[in-house]
């Protein structure tokens, strides 16, 4: 036998956490006082040791479902007894339609169809790619440049980090980032600190892309892509009037405008995507996480209408579109994106995001006036609190509060730098509300 085979037959392998080299994570902190979590049910993470861990994110800002609900268990279970797999590269399964027609049904407008992805970074590549390749077949192949925006996040492939604007995503990866230009980003402490809901001021922002126009020209310009609601940066709602400014300058130099939704869709705000709480059309909305509440990997691309239609042409045996992924609307994510949909419908949780939008406003923003507090944002079930950063050591305050809210009060919060963000599943209780304001307040306390 070869060694390999003799290591799948050995049971004693050390499990001393090195193998694994963690994402997104300060790998070394973290194996010296590791923050485990084995178990999961509604609101609420377990630690092996059976400590509960409220969930103030969503596990990522994508369990909006709340977690382990039965019927999404249940037909994920059932999905892999039934059909494990199933190309869907020349083939089909019934239940990718199905859910197609559900996610195009919840869009606004004629966002009619949807290209599946596994994630949110694929799901940007995605919408990046078909916004040049529509270029090409409409006849305009000089429109190759993609805009984005400072403290956009759009994941992690090239094409992401390349229109996103975070610097630690950007530095280290070099040449292939170029052909991009970004607009300035949307956040002023000084006009908009303590904000609930969308700033007053900041809306003259969208004209950044009359100047990007001006330098490059139109004829150069395939997409602009934003977050509605920046949300990896740190949480930053959009101004009041901000996105329709920038539907209207898109509009004006024929070019394409995506929105990412990857966090603000599946009713983070109180709507099924940002579109529809802002009444503004993109021509692609790139989605994730909350489609299937995290259960199973599952992203994509909602596309208007006329897009689809321009790719339809030629010869009808041939592909109009190279791209696609093995994976792309997996029989176990499409049952769990199902069930996922019908629990939102049936307990209206997208509603029930916008009732709760003003009482946790208010717990949120009571933690005003607690040590090195320097703005608070809040919109829809999400909310940031930026704490003042420790001289010489920016990010210092934040990780402190990210351990102490998980060992001390059972609470599991995200640091961005030195803002931390809250997410919760959309089935958090008024109680519970109130219960992550209090161990907040405490955290903040803690590391003052
Ligand atoms: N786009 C946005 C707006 C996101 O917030 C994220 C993840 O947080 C992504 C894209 C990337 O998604 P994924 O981590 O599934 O690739």
């Amino acid at each position: 036998p070869s060694s390999s085979s003799a290591v799948l037959k050995q049971i004693d392998i050390p499990n001393d956490l090195e193998a694994f080299w963690m994402p997104f994570t300060a790998n070394r902190a973290f194996k010296q006082r590791p923050r485990m979590i084995s178990r999961a049910k509604d609101m609420h993470y377990y630690t092996p040791e059976n400590r509960a861990v409220l969930d103030g994110t969503a596990g990522l800002w994508c369990t909006n479902a709340g977690h382990n609900r039965d019927s999404i268990v249940s037909a994920i279970q059932a999905q892999a007894a039934e059909l494990d797999f199933a190309p869907n590269f020349q083939f089909g399964h019934p239940k990718a339609f199905a859910v197609a027609s559900r996610i195009a049904a919840l869009a606004p407008g004629d966002l009619d169809h949807v290209f599946f992805t596994n994630s949110g970074s694929e799901a940007i590549d995605t919408a990046l790619k078909i916004a040049i390749a529509y270029n090409n077949v409409r006849g305009q192949a000089g429109r190759q440049r993609l805009i984005g925006r400072e403290r956009g996040y759009h994941g992690v492939g090239f094409g992401g980090i390349s229109v996103g604007g975070i610097v630690s995503n950007r530095k280290y990866f070099g040449s292939l980032l170029n052909g991009v230009d970004h607009m300035s980003h949307t956040y002023s402490r000084e006009h908009q600190a303590f904000t609930k809901g969308e700033p007053d001021w900041g809306a003259h922002l969208a004209d950044d892309l009359d100047r990007i126009v001006a330098l490059h020209d139109a004829s150069t310009i395939a997409a602009v892509v934003v977050e509605p609601m920046a949300g990896s940066t740190g949480v930053l709602p959009p101004p009041k009037g901000y996105l329709q400014r920038l539907r209207a300058i898109c509009d004006k130099h024929g070019i394409l405008l995506i929105f990412d939704e990857v966090i603000s869709g599946f009713g983070r705000l109180g709507a099924a995507f940002a579109a529809e709480r802002y009444g503004v059309i993109p021509d692609m909305i790139t989605f994730a996480k909350g489609v299937t509440s995290g259960t199973v990997p599952m992203g994509g691309v909602l596309v208007r209408k006329g897009i689809y239609d321009a790719f339809m042409n030629g010869p009808d045996r041939m592909i109009e579109l190279f791209h696609g992924y093995t994976y792309s609307a997996h029989p176990l994510a499409c049952a769990a994106a199902l069930a996922t949909l019908d629990v939102y419908r049936d307990e209206g949780l997208f509603e029930r995001a916008k009732t709760l939008e003003p009482i946790w406003a208010d717990a949120i923003h009571s933690l005003k006036g607690l040590p090195n507090v320097l703005d608070i944002r809040t919109v829809g079930l999400v909310g940031a609190v930026d704490l003042a950063s420790k001289p010489d050591a920016v990010g210092a305050r934040g990780y402190d509060a990210l351990e102490r809210a998980f060992h001390d009060e059972g609470l599991m919060v995200r640091s961005t730098g030195d803002t931390l963000a809250l997410t919760p599943p959309l089935v958090i209780t008024e109680d519970q509300i109130g219960e992550v304001a209090e161990k907040m307040g405490r955290v903040i306390k803690a590391v003052a």
